[in-house]
């Protein structure tokens, strides 16, 4: 437990509770726990997307789904780039992080739509411009 947590791409102490500082990098923010929390171990980076479990699962999941985003249909074909989403997010259901059924394939799009707050399964709710966009592009009808 080290009591840190990171959250889009900014670093933040949870030592220092009450503290609005944000860390740039890793190493800052453990130079900072070297210096006021000397008891507590530094940061070890997230390495969750490099493991070969978390790899193979993603290629499965991308296969089950045909390579389509699951909330709008695009694909890599129409110069989407798609994620493996993590429909109940790992952050609050770790034990959940390889279990397929909580995998998504989604696009960039849908998945900037969704967010960590968000556990809506296949999007339910799309922003209006999107739709549009889609649209236009032929994607949906
Ligand atoms: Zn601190
Ligand atoms: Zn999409």
């Amino acid at each position: 437990m080290s009591g840190f947590i990171k959250m889009s791409n900014t670093l933040r102490c949870s030592v220092c509770s009450n503290s609005k500082r944000r860390f740039k990098s890793l190493a800052a923010l453990n130079q900072h726990i070297r210096a006021k929390h000397p008891d507590i171990p530094p940061v070890q980076r997230d390495t969750f997307y490099t493991t070969p479990e978390w790899i193979h699962v993603r290629y499965k999941v991308l296969l089950r789904d045909k390579g389509q985003c699951q909330c709008c249909g695009a694909t890599a074909k129409t110069g989407s780039r798609l994620k493996v989403d993590h429909i109940k997010p790992r952050r609050f259901y770790p034990e959940l992080a390889l279990d397929m059924n909580n995998l998504q394939t989604l696009c960039t799009m849908c998945t900037r739509g969704k967010g960590n707050w968000n556990e809506t399964n296949w999007c339910e709710k799309l922003d209006m411009w999107h739709l549009i966009s889609l649209r236009e592009r032929g994607l949906i009808n």
